[in-house]
């Protein structure tokens, strides 16, 4: 071997060697990134999964939309990101949280949009855990994304918690938590409200899916990109143990009655009257399918009790 061809050997192993170097700080700075689990909430065959539903807005549809493009954007900056539901289904709140933990996230973020029942609420809200270490991961996330949602004009109603009958209120939390997965929900604004809705037409929901992503980026750099570890927060489905809450008003244990007090025959089917006084016998399966519309809320009877016979039957095409 030349001098000449010795010395370009040298040079070439150092060279690899400088790669070689490089990659692995490479690599080392993408394993700090973090693992993120987008949640789009409800999802499912036509109305039945739509969540909040104000035309043209369908809440599912919206929220899909808008964990997509957060997604696209925190892969962008070097995350790994999954979402619990990559098309139009159902799936049930533990399904999402189960999913989350089979991919090590460090986080579970569902997405939302909100409504309520005289369309005069308005403001973006998140929804955190109340248990230690839980509580303080959400509150910061949460309060990062509000920051970012209350610059495009959005009323901050905050970061809070709420207590249910076992434990924490909303049952992705819940479920998110009693794997160790600081869990969040942000309801962005409401879509059935003038003022709200102003602001959401006018910005597009990209804008606030980029809001979203800026708010949990700076939250990740914020921790560098290590999220707290936090323990599992165990529960017992239907206990009373966590206090008041969504206490039931009635019969629970009574077989001929729902949870509210609506007389169920021995079929299971519902004799429901609505807050004006109508009333219509829905079968066993068309309440399972009225509850699972609300299911997300932890008490799905309580908000079913609040609908209209009408809005209730166009739910399920009776
Ligand atoms: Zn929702």
């Amino acid at each position: 071997m030349s001098i000449t061809a010795y010395r370009r050997m040298v040079k070439g192993a150092l060279t690899a060697l400088v790669i070689g170097a490089f990659f692995s700080l490479f690599v080392c700075v993408r394993a700090q990134a973090a693992v993120i689990c987008l949640d789009p909430g409800h999802g499912g065959i036509g109305t039945t999964g739509a969540g909040a539903f104000y035309p043209p807005y369908m809440e599912k549809v919206l929220n899909f939309a808008v964990a997509s493009q957060v997604k696209a954007e925190l892969e962008q900056a070097g995350n790994t990101v999954y979402m619990t539901r990559n098309g139009d289904v159902s799936l049930d709140l533990d399904q999402r949280a189960a999913y989350a933990k089979s991919v090590g996230a460090d986080l579970l973020i569902s997405i939302h949009f909100n409504s309520s029942g005289a369309h005069d609420k308005y403001g973006s809200e998140v929804w955190t855990s109340m248990y230690g270490g839980h509580r303080s991961t959400g509150y910061a996330l949460g309060n990062s994304i509000i920051s970012q949602l209350t610059a495009l004009g959005f009323v901050s109603k905050g970061v809070k918690t709420k207590m249910g009958n076992s434990g924490d209120y909303y049952g992705i939390i819940r479920h998110g938590v009693s794997y160790g997965i600081p869990t969040i929900i942000v309801e962005h604004c409401f879509m059935d409200n003038v003022i709200d809705r102003a602001i959401l037409e006018s910005k597009g929901y990209t804008v606030l899916a980029h809001a979203d992503a800026v708010g949990i980026t700076n939250y990740l750099n914020s921790v560098g990109g290590v999220v707290p570890k936090s323990d599992p927060v165990a529960f017992v489905e239907g206990s009373t143990a966590g206090g008041a809450g969504a206490a039931s008003s009635t019969t629970a244990s009574d077989p001929y009655r729902t949870k509210y007090g609506f007389a169920k025959d021995a079929l299971g089917n519902v004799t429901y009257v609505d807050p004006a006084g109508n009333s219509v016998v829905f079968t066993a399966a068309e309440w399972n399918r009225l509850l699972g519309s609300w299911s997300y809320t932890g008490d799905p009877e309580a908000c079913l009790k609040q609908q209209a016979v009408t809005v209730l039957k166009t739910l399920i095409g009776k």
